[in-house]
């Protein structure tokens, strides 16, 4: 594998609610990204193992997943399997990794396990994304603490703003406390129904509040999106000419414009 010139950017899918669309994010943002010319490693660091299967990836036929990557059994690199429909490098997880918060929990730099594994392929890839669980626990925090950014994927209904606020206050303290270059990337409005008249007063809500942090493209709800997983492809594979393939194309566009703008700022 080539040798990138710069590291990759790392960003965390994560929103502490349950089902908002984190997964479906992270496969299509991976295969969108990929798609894109850019080398790209997914990591599932949930122990549904959605991001995995969705991937075309069997969980549970694996010969290592993340857990042995964060107990230090074996390196990442050993551990990651192609996505062939995807077109980019797959960190496997299964049921297995719900055991990684009792052994992290005994070990030095807990929060700091997948962030001291991910220095050894940092130059191998463009982008590492990292597929969080629906929770604010320690493998999360595992997750924030290796990023550079987090993508908080939100469906714009009336609850959607109330948890909100907990993670934007966890990502602030962790920049503050345990990782400097932890930055909120931007809110992706996901699943959204035009007809539905609380949508669209929720997503002006969200832009008035977040302004710049809200990015431009609204991934539409599109049943192909929901049927590719079943199928072992991303969204954007399984049917490249759904509304909601285009729409994650064209955020995977959009997020590597804004890096660029934002390495041309720093
Ligand atoms: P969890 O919190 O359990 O990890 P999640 O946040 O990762 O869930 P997903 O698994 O991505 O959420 O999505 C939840 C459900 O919604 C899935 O059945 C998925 O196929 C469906 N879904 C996600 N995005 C869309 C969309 N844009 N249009 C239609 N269905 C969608
Ligand atoms: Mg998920």
């Amino acid at each position: 594998m080539t040798k990138a010139k710069s590291p990759a950017r790392i960003f965390c899918v994560a929103n502490q609610k349950g089902g908002v669309g984190k997964t479906t994010t992270a496969i299509n943002l991976a295969a969108a990204l990929a798609a894109l010319k850019q080398r790209v490693l997914l990591i599932d660091l949930d122990p549904q193992g959605n991001a995995t299967m969705g991937s075309g990836v069997d969980k549970n036929q694996v010969d290592n997943n993340l857990y042995q990557v964060l107990i230090g059994q074996v390196t990442l690199a050993d551990a990651c399997v192609k996505s062939e429909s995807g077109g980019y490098d797959v960190l496997p997880s299964n049921r297995e990794l719900s055991g990684a918060e009792i052994d992290l929990v005994q070990m030095d730099d807990r929060e700091k396990q997948l962030k001291m594994a991910l220095k050894a392929i940092e130059f191998d890839y463009d982008f590492i994304l990292i597929d969080c669980p629906p929770t604010l626990s320690l493998l999360t925090l595992n997750g924030l603490a290796a990023a550079h950014g987090v993508i908080i994927p939100m469906q714009c209904e009336y609850f959607a703003l109330e948890g909100l606020s907990d993670l934007v206050n966890t990502v602030k303290r962790v920049h503050r406390n345990i990782n400097n270059d932890l930055e909120l990337i931007g809110l992706l409005r996901v699943m959204f129904d035009t007809r539905v008249t609380l949508q669209q007063q929720v997503s002006q809500q969200i832009q008035a509040h977040f302004k710049d942090k809200v990015f431009e493209t609204i991934i539409p709800r599109n049943v192909r999106l929901a049927e590719a997983p079943s199928h072992g492809m991303p969204g954007i594979v399984y049917d490249r000419n759904s509304r909601g393939a285009k729409a994650y194309i064209a955020f995977g566009k959009e997020l590597m414009k804004r890096i660029k703008q934002q390495g041309a700022a720093a």
